[in-house]
């Protein structure tokens, strides 16, 4: 969370999210002459923040939505989470004393704490509030895009939400390093008890005695795990009964997981291996096979040809993330490394997507519905664009022109300058 702050800090600090650019004016432009424009990106205004149940510090209250639009300038109203009230006080306190001492407004910043959705439905309807972040469930972030639509005057919602984050095997890589992969998968889907937006969902393995046997050792090893601890009751019960509706449609079985009747004692949950055919998935009437399960579980889906995983992955829609395990150079890689992309934020070679590191090549936002805005992400100095809107100033006088547009570029900005980028 601290890195996540610096990094911003310094980012707006140098200005670069500005995106200053200046074109002179030009009496000789064809098809004619060319008025003094120069355009910045300015803050959008009051941003209201939703964080989700498994994130109390990086997606928290100072977590990357509220430290981005900060940084671009926008004062932040927090939605507190219901999972941990006592921890987005802690922080709160912490950040608002900060914000004192740099010598902002006490309206900077606010975190506000609810018992149901009223809070966070009049944050969304208030005229005031100019953009919302969010990032939670599917339902949620759906909901509250429809409410932002509603309004009299329209906001954008940038929400992150759950993903299925498809992981495809070829059966190169499985006679290469079939062990690895069952070893590192064990991890991704049980790691925080599979409640991570980056967890594995959806895994397509080869229908053959190969794809069978890494799918037998995956079970087996589901099996040994203790069960993993939820966030609370609900999202375990939510997890529970969205295995069991999938365990029950035709053409799909449990091959690791809760027997019914043996639930573990407190909030936790066994971690679940579901297997079904490539075909099934995204299928009419398939729904519960292709929706996230929050939690330690994984749907293994058997594939005959490259073709069958593209056509599933096309029926699923956006992603935030897509893996592929080939082996270099392995032809048909190229195929399926390709609909990865068509599909998915980020795409991972050879590794588990699970991790999501704070840097600027960091995309973490997809086609939708893994997210609202698949041109943008949360995480990542670039998350503050979400939060700036350009304005053109054509023909100010210098002393109306903010410095960053000024002659002679007296922040000394990367700006683009008559098409030129100048560092
Ligand atoms: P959630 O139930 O959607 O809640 C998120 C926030 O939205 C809470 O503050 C909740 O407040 C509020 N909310 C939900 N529905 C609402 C509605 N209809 N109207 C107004 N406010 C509403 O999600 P969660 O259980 O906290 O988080 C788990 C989900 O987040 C998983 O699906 C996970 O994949 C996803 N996630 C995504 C990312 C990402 O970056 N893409 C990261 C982490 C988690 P109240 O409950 O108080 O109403």
């Amino acid at each position: 969370t601290c890195v996540q702050l610096e990094l911003l800090a310094d980012t707006a600090g140098r200005g670069e999210h500005l995106e200053a650019i200046v074109d002179p004016a030009d009496p000789d432009a064809r098809p004619a002459p060319r008025p003094d424009l120069r355009r910045m990106l300015v803050p959008i205004g009051p941003v209201a923040v939703f964080g989700a149940s498994n994130f109390p510090l990086a997606f928290g209250v100072a977590g990357g939505d509220a430290a981005s639009a900060l940084a671009a300038g926008c004062p932040v109203l927090v939605k507190g989470h219901p999972c941990h009230p006592g921890t987005g006080e802690l922080v709160a306190a912490e950040l608002a004393a900060a914000l004192a001492q740099a010598g902002l407004p006490a309206g900077t910043f606010a975190h506000l704490l609810s018992a149901g959705h009223e809070v966070g439905v009049a944050l969304v309807e208030h005229p005031d509030v100019r953009a919302v972040a969010f990032t939670g469930s599917r339902r949620g972030g759906r909901a509250l895009m429809d409410r932002a639509a509603a309004r009299p005057a329209p906001i954008p919602v940038f929400a992150e939400m759950g993903s299925l984050n498809p992981l495809v095997v070829t059966e190169a890589a499985l006679d290469a390093r079939g062990e690895a992969i069952a070893e590192g998968l064990v991890a991704s889907v049980c790691t925080f008890g599979g409640q991570l937006c980056t967890k594995p969902g959806i895994v397509f393995v080869p229908a053959t005695d190969a794809g069978d046997a890494f799918a037998a050792e995956l079970a087996g090893a589901f099996e040994q795990r203790e069960p993993e601890v939820m966030l609370s009751g609900a999202i375990r019960d939510a997890f529970a009964a969205g295995i069991a509706r999938a365990a029950a449609l035709e053409g799909a079985e449990l091959v690791a997981g809760a027997a019914a009747g043996d639930e573990p004692p407190g909030f936790r949950s066994r971690p679940v291996v579901l297997r079904t055919w490539a075909d099934r998935i995204g299928a009419p009437g398939m729904d519960a096979l292709a929706e996230e399960h929050f939690g330690p579980g994984v749907v293994l889906a058997r594939y005959g040809a490259p073709g069958e995983v593209v056509a599933a992955l096309e029926r699923l829609g956006g992603q935030l993330t897509g893996t592929l395990h080939a082996q270099p150079g392995e032809p048909g890689a190229r195929e399926l490394w390709d609909a990865l992309t068509r599909v998915a934020g980020r795409v991972v070679f050879d590794g588990f997507p699970t991790g999501v590191s704070v840097t600027w090549a960091m995309q973490h936002g997809g086609p939708y519905p893994s997210s609202s805005d698949g041109a943008h992400t949360s995480v990542g100095p670039t998350a503050m664009r979400r939060f700036l809107r350009p304005v053109a100033l054509q023909s100010a006088p210098a002393e109306l022109l903010p410095a960053a547009l000024r002659d002679g570029n007296p922040l000394g900005l990367a700006r683009r300058e008559d098409g030129v980028l100048r560092p």
